[in-house]
């Protein structure tokens, strides 16, 4: 089990940060950039949220890249262009919100589960930016056992329920299934769906998931939870038109409005999130990390409210 110790991130915080390292399995201090020293930098605090970086595409089908976007979408957050305040109103550059626990590289999905548990023995909600979507299920597999009662709530073009995809068990196209299959969670209500086909759809009631398609989206959904919720935001349930770099453009998607009003609007705690599927590769406005640092900011925002 990889450890971090915040004792030892306050020691001397204004120039440190962690990085993991899958050889080890471990963090490790390293020197760091302004944009991590922001993270860190000394406070009597504990922070709340564990940033980190999974920079794994392997899985993906299609398209490589999206392994490349944890840097670009910190490039974003941190950006002069914006500020760090949410629309709820919370400052985000605050001392004792994020902890950084860097970008890491993982060589196996028991390396996922572990970088995340050790983010959650220390308190800290994680707040997970791929990679592709492969990486959710070792993600719920360290979430689901620090809290046995959890719904998911994805936001998807796709089901990603697929058994197997190509013969690959751990495809990007089916962590649901994974998830589903080993009774993780309470709840996986699915938003922004529009690439069912039947097989998925067989999947789908099989595992009795609440899939709320695109073609029956309403502003007014509400979505109610009486459990904690783990929030998967694949990038590719916007639409093209407000988030064209994804691997798999699926006209017909989610405005990014309507994405943060969903998110704004859950009335429980949110004990972690991933944002992911967002592929460098696609964007060359880079118009797509400037969407992912906005859902992030509205993601933290929401995780730190209860
Ligand atoms: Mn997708
Ligand atoms: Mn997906």
């Amino acid at each position: 089990m990889p450890s971090i110790s915040l004792e030892a991130a306050d020691e001397d915080a204004s120039h440190r940060c962690y990085k993991y390292s899958a050889a080890t399995r471990r963090f490790s201090i390293q020197s760091t950039d302004s944009e991590s020293m922001l993270l860190n930098r000394k406070t009597d605090k504990p922070h709340k949220l564990g940033l980190i970086g999974l920079c794994s595409d392997e899985n993906s089908s299609f398209l490589r890249g999206a392994a490349e976007a944890p840097s670009l979408i910190r490039g974003a957050l941190f950006s002069d262009a914006a500020n760090l305040w949410s629309e709820t109103g919370i400052d985000l550059g605050r001392s004792d919100i994020f902890f950084d626990a860097g970008d890491v590289t993982p060589t196996s999905i028991k390396d996922i589960e572990d970088s995340i548990s050790s983010l959650l023995v220390q308190n800290l909600r994680p707040l997970c930016l791929g990679g592709d979507h492969s990486i959710t299920y070792p993600i719920i597999r360290a979430m689901a056992r620090a809290h046995p009662a959890l719904s998911i709530l994805h936001f998807d073009a796709h089901p990603d329920l697929y058994h197997d995809f190509r013969s690959n068990p751990h495809s990007h196209a089916s962590p649901f299934a994974r998830i589903m299959e080993e009774k993780l969670v309470q709840r996986l209500v699915q938003v922004g769906i529009r690439a069912m086909n039947g097989h998925q759809r067989e999947q789908a009631t099989r595992f009795g998931v609440e899939v709320i398609e695109m073609k029956d989206f309403t502003d007014d959904l509400t979505l109610t939870f009486d459990t904690p919720v783990y929030i998967s935001v694949d990038m590719d349930a916007l639409d093209p038109a407000f988030a064209p770099g994804v691997s798999h453009r699926e006209p017909g998607g989610l405005t990014t409005r309507q994405v943060i009003e969903i998110i704004q609007l859950i009335d429980a705690p949110v004990m972690g999130a991933d944002i992911v599927e967002f592929n460098p590769k696609m964007d060359p406005s880079g118009m797509t990390a400037v969407v992912c640092a906005k859902v992030l900011k509205e993601l933290a925002a929401k995780m730190l409210g209860r």
